[in-house]
Order: structure tokens, then sequence, then C-alpha cells
């Protein structure tokens, strides 16, 4: 079994063979089909709908579009809608470089978590690559506030995650969850939170073709006192959720990040206006690069505090 990512990867990986699979879009409820492939050190993540000639659109802050429900890219008026769960998953398993076809225009919502994109990448093995990988290391804060809203990133050495949610429902309330990407708990901890949503939002939502693939299968489906399908996979699935939303949204930077995000109520319109600002503006971040050699073992870092 592969490990998920340890922020210490010292050069670019790749997936080692392809892998396909099939389902509907959240949003659109559109069948479609999905192939990742392996991709050349460099070429980052590129999506490719084979529907239009094998269009091609890269996984890159250059190409988001108009985020509400989803985070979708575009690029010369094509679209890739729900990119985020795929995204979230390459990034927990440190894959660098992917080619991800498919023949519609929203990828596929499976069990509304990334694990079923964890198993393909695990299906498919990890290969290690020739190129240097290289980080997006915050050197200074960014602070973004939006009403109640609130997304920041803080100078660390590591990629962490703090998220904070409040919604008025007995079952949900004030959540957070902290988790730092190291030593593979992205796999256990993140990947399977599913997306969810409420029953007394479906009809509104529905009419605006907001949830055509939606069904008991692929979310956490409340109404106003209760999950109506149990169990849930964590009792903290929802915000453990949002964490996964918010690593495949950053994504899009391009780079692993090594910061400290910390969120509070934000969604996928706050997550890009976060990776927007720090592409813009080259102060906020430095490229780097992780040092060859093994994490020092925590018996070695005990004996040394006990001196
Ligand atoms: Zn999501």
């Amino acid at each position: 079994m592969q490990r998920s990512c340890d922020f210490r990867l010292t050069h670019e990986q790749t997936i080692r063979t392809a892998v396909s699979c099939a389902g509907v879009g959240l949003h659109s409820g559109a069948p479609v089909n999905l192939k990742i492939l392996p991709a050349p050190a460099g070429t980052g993540i590129v999506f490719r709908r084979t529907d239009l000639d094998g269009f091609a659109i890269e996984a890159s802050g250059r190409n988001i579009a108009r985020v509400s429900y989803a985070t979708s890219l575009m690029k010369k008026g094509v679209l890739i809608s729900t990119t985020e769960h795929l995204l979230s998953a390459f990034i927990g398993m440190g894959i660098d470089n992917a080619i991800v076809e498919l023949d519609n225009l929203e990828l596929p919502i499976l069990d509304g978590s990334a694990s079923p994109f964890v198993e393909m990448i695990q299906r498919a093995g990890i290969r290690r690559q020739r190129k240097t990988r290289t980080y997006l290391r915050i050197v200074r804060e960014i602070e973004m506030r939006e009403g109640d809203k609130f997304i920041a990133v803080y100078p660390a050495d590591v990629y962490s995650v703090s998220y904070s949610i409040n919604f008025p429902h007995p079952r949900i309330g004030k959540q957070t969850f902290r988790v730092s990407l190291t030593n593979g708990n992205y796999l256990e901890e993140i990947a399977p939170a599913r997306t969810f949503g409420f029953l007394h939002e479906a009809d509104a939502m529905r009419q605006q073709g907001l949830i055509r693939g939606a069904s008991m299968e692929n979310a956490v489906v409340l109404d106003r006192e209760k999950v109506l399908n149990p169990p849930l996979r964590f009792a903290d699935e929802f915000v453990r959720h949002k964490v996964l939303d918010l690593i495949g949204d950053l994504s899009l930077l391009g780079k692993q990040v090594l910061g400290a995000i910390v969120a509070d109520r934000a969604g996928h319109a706050m997550h890009t206006a976060l990776v927007s600002r720090i592409l813009r503006d080259r102060s906020y971040w430095e490229e780097t690069m992780v040092e060859d050699q093994p994490a020092v073992p925590e018996l070695a870092v005990a004996a040394a505090l006990s001196v």
C-alpha cells in the first residue's frame, strides 16, 4: 500500500499506469468517463476534454472560473467542473504530474469523498521522477475577511490546515478540525469525508440545476434535525470535508504549500480568492526545495530533548 504524501518529498511524482472510472457529475447529473494517465515531470495536472478534441485546461489559478458550489476551471469558454476532490487526492498522495481525461464537463462525484480517487492512484501506483520538487513557501501572512467568513495563511515549515464551520443545525453546529499534512494522515483523516447537503435546500437547488446528480449514495443528506443516510464516517465529517475541499482548491497554486492555513466558514470562492491573491503578489512567497534527508526519527528527538 502506498503511503500518502509526506511534505519532505524531494522529487516530483506521477502515477505508474493509466486508471479509469465512470460516474455522474454532482451538479450536472451528466454521465462521465474519467481516466488518469502518467505525465512527464514539469507537466503539473492537466485536464483534457476528450469530447472536445482533447481540449486541455491546466489546473492552475489562471483558469479559475466562477465558483459557488464547486470549483470549476475555464479556458477559452470551455468548462471543467467540480475539480476539487480529485485535486485534493493528488495533493494528499503527492502526485505532481498527471493528465486527466474526461468526456463531459464535470468530474464524477463517486461517493462524494476523495477516497475513490485515492484508491485509483493506489491502484495505478506512484512513480518518483527525476525532477526536484519545488514548494511554495509562504513568507508573509495574508488575512482575508468577508462578513463573518475568514481565511488566512501564515509562514510555517509544513502544510497545515485549521478549519472551523458553524452551521445552525443540531447535527453540525460549530466544528473545528486541525491537521498537518504529514505521515499519511490525509488518507485516513481527510479523504473519506463526504460532501453534504440539506434536503430543505434541495428543491431550490435542483430547480437552479445545481444538484441534478445528487443522491443518498454520493452525499451526506440532512433534514432540519438529522442525517438521513447514517452512519457518518466521522462525527465531524462536515468540517473534514471542508478541509478536503480547501486542499483541492489550494492545489491551483501549482505547487504544494508550506504554510499554516486558517479558515473560518470559508468556501470555494474564498479558497480560490486566496489562491489568486498569493499568485498575484510574489512578495508573499518563495519557491523552495526540501532537504534530501529523512525526517529525524521521533526517538532521536526524544533523546535529544532529555539531555
Ligand atoms: Zn467538496
